[in-house]
């Protein structure tokens, strides 16, 4: 069993038995190197958490195989008083799935069946990875609206918990835009956990909750029609001809696209399955368009004195190399793998989006490599529409209060920032934590044992209290 923290709450060999006579003895994880690794996701982006939360772990995990075994283990959970903390991929970056006080982690992987896909509305069950959910609807001409560059591992029900947006963002927007979720259930947290059905956009009350205010056990999300979808490199040695050419591409909504990455030179060298396609020196721009525009968008970029290195066609299942395992935070990814002592942020930029980042970086200079993403969200008239640049920077981590000057003066500037140095909900972006949010917890978790701490807008359990951490950011 693993050691007991002080103030963290253990699960002690009586209850362990408990939940192995629930869920089968292998289903129970109890040994602490196990625990420790089931309980951290990819918070070590962030130098800040790292430090933070390096020390906080579950008491034990259970791996859940049907909803019966999951409203079992919860109620046990709600009897005992345990912290519970729901795990997907755990690929999550803010410490999400990380628990704050000890108590129990919930694997849900083994929650996977896809329940059906009918007049482009796909049902599934929450530990379906993102990547057999591609697949699947495309099987049947659909596809994912928006998907997580980490595909590959990323559940769904942890891309709705966690996510915000990714490759068909650019078309579709984020996750939270109206229309993409359909309809969650989800289980609450209580003596005899109930079923919550929340439809079309009630569902924001559960959406990028962190499993704070019930765990997610069915989800319908609306369909794209399938696209044959070529990716394309465009690289050139002036930064401002390349910017130039993805903000044509990325404003011209005749060009059906799923992906536009805008990258600095200096990130080349980082994509080592790639580097033999990006020239030194070179900027350069990840796309996937819809096959019958690339004649075009290549004929476009040759015309401006650009390079087109590299153009793979649609191939069915995808294979490498797949330049979205290279865009969003992926390019962070690569980055941090070969820049030790840097981390990142996430803004939210203008339409003179070059402009503000070229000030950033003269306010800090060699301190920050450029990668833009493209979202489509609202014009200033609250219209769906406007694509918008997000600018996903790499920085060079120098303390945690020079972060938080980075952030000050991209405000200055007209930036917002979603904060991925914080576990807090609240602090991380827009919507977060929203009165709707807490309202939902209190009906879902009356004694606030989801992923507890995480939000700020809860009171903790008095019984919880010491086990939390005292930091706080901002
Ligand atoms: C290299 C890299 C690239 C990334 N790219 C993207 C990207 O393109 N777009 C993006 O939005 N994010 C991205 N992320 C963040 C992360 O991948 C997404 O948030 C992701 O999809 C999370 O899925 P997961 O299954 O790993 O969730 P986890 O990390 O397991 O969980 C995330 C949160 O959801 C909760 N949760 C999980 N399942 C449930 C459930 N059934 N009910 C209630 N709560 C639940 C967890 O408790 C946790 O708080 C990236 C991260 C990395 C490391």
């Amino acid at each position: 069993m693993s050691q007991p923290t002080p103030g963290f709450v253990t699960v002690d060999s009586a209850l362990l038995e408990e939940l192995q006579t629930l869920v089968g003895y292998d289903q129970v994880i109890s040994t602490q190197a196990e625990v420790e690794t089931l309980s951290k996701d990819c918070y070590w982006y962030s130098p800040v958490l790292k430090a933070r939360l390096e020390p906080r772990n579950a008491s034990a995990v259970v791996k859940v195989g049907s909803v019966q075994e999951l409203k079992r283990v919860l109620a046990l959970a709600y009897r005992h008083e345990l912290p519970v903390t729901v795990r997907g991929g755990a690929t999550g970056n803010y410490g999400q799935c990380i628990p704050l006080s000890g108590g129990l982690v919930i694997d849900i992987t083994g929650l996977d069946q896809i329940i059906g896909i009918e007049d482009g509305v796909v049902t599934t069950e929450p530990g379906v990875r993102v990547i057999n959910l591609e697949r699947a609807v495309r099987a049947v001409g659909w596809e994912m609206r928006c998907l997580p560059s980490t595909w590959v591992k990323s559940t769904i029900g942890g891309f709705i918990s966690g996510g915000s947006a990714g490759i068909g963002s650019i078309t579709w927007g984020g996750l939270r835009e109206p229309g993409t979720i359909k309809r969650l259930k989800l289980l609450t947290m209580e003596a005899e956990p109930r079923e919550i059905v929340l439809e079309e956009s009630e569902t924001l009350r559960a959406f990028h909750a962190y499993g704070t205010n019930g765990v997610i056990i069915e989800l319908q999300l609306r369909l794209a029609p399938a696209r044959r979808w070529d990716q394309i490199v465009v690289t050139g040695p002036d930064w401002e001809e390349v910017t130039a050419f993805a903000r044509c591409v990325a404003y011209d909504d005749a060009i059906p696209k799923r992906l536009m990455s805008l990258l600095e030179p200096s990130f080349g060298a980082s994509f080592k399955p790639l580097r033999k396609w990006l020239p030194e020196g070179h900027a350069f721009i990840w796309l996937e368009v819809d096959q019958s525009f690339t004649e075009a968008v290549v004929g476009e970029a040759r015309l401006k004195g650009l390079h087109v290195p590299l153009v793979i066609p649609h191939h069915e299942p995808k294979r490498q190399p797949m330049l979205m395992e290279y865009g969003w935070n992926h390019s962070t990814l690569w980055m941090l793998k070969s820049h030790p002592g840097h981390t990142y942020l996430q803004l939210g930029m203008g339409p003179n989006f070059a402009e503000q980042a070229a000030q950033l970086q003269a306010r800090f200079p060699g301190q920050i490599h450029l990668h833009f993403e493209f979202v489509r969200g609202h014009h200033p008239t609250g219209e769906f529409g406007l694509v918008i640049p997000v600018l996903i920077p790499v920085v060079e981590f120098v303390s945690e209060d020079h972060l938080r000057e980075v952030i000050a003066y991209a405000a200055e500037l007209g930036i917002s920032s979603s904060n991925p140095h914080t576990c807090y909900l609240e602090e991380g972006g827009r919507g977060n934590g929203s009165a709707a949010q807490v309202s939902l917890k209190q009906e879902a978790d009356p004694k606030g044992l989801l992923n507890p701490g995480k939000m700020k807008g809860f009171p903790v359990a008095p019984a919880l209290a010491s086990s939390l951490p005292r930091f706080l950011y901002g």
